[in-house]
């Protein structure tokens, strides 16, 4: 069954979605023109007027917005209506460097709030569902996305914030939780606490997870869907121009819906900045066709994903991304390679004994560079012999050989000893080489 929360723009007609965008594009290339002093002058460098701009085709006339952008617009460079128009600040959750701040008018809100109500109605969810919204709430958008997206639809939101999984399963199981909402890795952590407390799937009604904010794998699907008893599903979105609900994946399963109304997306070469077509891997970029507070135009987000070609089986008209293999932050280059975590989370999940916690060291022995993959000793195995943990260590680093085309050393240890997270995203590279 396919649910959809506006099915009159879910379901629009591509010529209809296209002239809905040249229409939104030449008012939102407008609405910086005038009111940032910052877009002026990027644009009057790169020689282009609102003038130029006539349908989405014109797009690529525009120059590329980037982090560096922002951090150097910030805090107010790049705010676009009067401060006091703005309702909400909410900020990346990057570590390092100056934060990066978005503002939000009560209409960006607005928007932000259907995006997320579409996400939740693509998995089934109605004002039956107990949503159990486990996404860190404050400047992280998940939180109040997730929230704010299942009031829409008259879910009775349990607004947990992340961390403090004891009581996550005590009220998920009291309460009657159908659907979560949290990081992947936090659900991996979470599935494991549940059978740890001897929590069978069936003494739960979780239904579905909707899982975003980090990269993630068919694999790590597979995993949480049985552990948790559950359909698993991907969300996209970023601090920077909404957070959940720029893209959500359907019961199809087969990449996330964009929604187009609002966003317009291209792919392109990470190096050169060309586009690239439908089907080949590059990086996203964003442009917002209806924000007022702080709209973004060609916004380099440097995560890594392609178009899908071909409509969806559910209906839906607008165009799918894939799942993200990665952020072009979160490569590293071992040897000339690049590696993505993703690629190492793919293998680990094809095989058996494997567990999906695992952490990739990069060193340097003699201005070598070495790549480990530590990985975590599951029950099972541990109860086993020695040799079959040879074994699988064996299997796992001839995998990580032929996929990743470089030596890795895997390190097998025990139970519990890479840190999880609790709060927040996964960190999963550790990089010793010390540039
Ligand atoms: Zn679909």
């Amino acid at each position: 069954m396919q649910c959809m929360y506006q099915p009159d723009i879910e379901k629009m007609p591509r010529a209809n979605m296209i002239s809905l965008q040249n229409e939104r594009l030449v008012k939102q290339v407008k609405h910086v023109w005038d009111n940032v002093r910052y877009y002026k002058d990027l644009m009057n460098e790169a020689g282009v007027t609102p003038d130029d701009i006539k349908s989405i085709e014109d797009l690529r006339k525009l120059p590329f917005l980037t982090k560096d952008n922002l951090r150097d617009a910030y805090p107010y460079g790049l705010l676009a209506v009067p401060v006091g128009d703005a309702v909400r600040i909410q900020s990346t959750s990057g570590t390092t460097g100056k934060r990066i701040v978005a503002f939000y008018t009560r209409q960006d809100i607005d928007i932000w709030d259907d995006c997320c109500a579409r996400a939740i109605a693509a998995v089934g969810g109605t004002k039956n569902d107990v949503v159990q919204v486990a996404y860190g709430y404050g400047l992280f958008t998940g939180g109040f996305g997730a929230h704010q997206g299942a009031g829409l639809i008259g879910a009775t939101v349990l607004p947990m914030s992340s961390g403090n999984t004891q009581r996550q399963i005590m009220l998920m199981r009291d309460l009657g939780a159908t659907v979560l909402c949290c990081t992947p890795s936090y659900a991996a952590y979470l599935g494991e606490a549940i059978r740890e407390a001897g929590i069978g799937p069936n003494e739960l009604a979780l239904r579905v997870g909707l899982f975003g904010a980090e990269p993630w794998t068919d694999g790590l699907r597979e995993r949480l869907e049985s552990s948790l008893g559950i359909d698993a599903l991907d969300l996209f979105g970023i601090a920077e121009i909404c957070g959940p609900g720029v893209a959500f994946e359907c019961m199809a399963k087969h990449g996330m819906h964009v929604s187009e109304d609002h966003f317009a997306i291209e792919i392109v070469d990470p190096e050169t900045g060309a586009p690239l077509s439908d089907g080949e891997r590059g990086e996203l970029v964003i442009t917002t066709l209806a924000k007022e507070g702080m709209p973004l135009i060609r916004y380099r987000t440097r995560d890594l994903c392609s178009i899908l070609p071909g409509p969806c089986p559910c209906g839906r008209t607008t165009r799918r991304i894939s799942r993200l293999t990665g952020r072009t932050d979160d490569m590293i280059v071992v040897r000339g390679v690049n590696v993505f975590p993703t690629q190492i989370e793919s293998v680990l999940a094809g095989i058996r004994g494997a567990s999906p916690n695992y952490l990739i060291v990069v060193s340097r022995e003699r201005s070598l560079d070495s790549l480990e993959v530590r990985i975590e000793i599951t029950e099972e195995l541990l109860a086993d012999t020695v040799s079959s943990v040879e074994r699988v260590a064996n299997e796992i680093s001839e995998k990580l050989k032929s996929v990743l085309n470089l030596s890795v050393r895997v390190r097998m240890v025990e139970p519990k000893e890479i840190p999880r997270f609790e709060t927040g995203k996964a960190r999963r590279v550790v990089d010793e080489r010390g540039e």
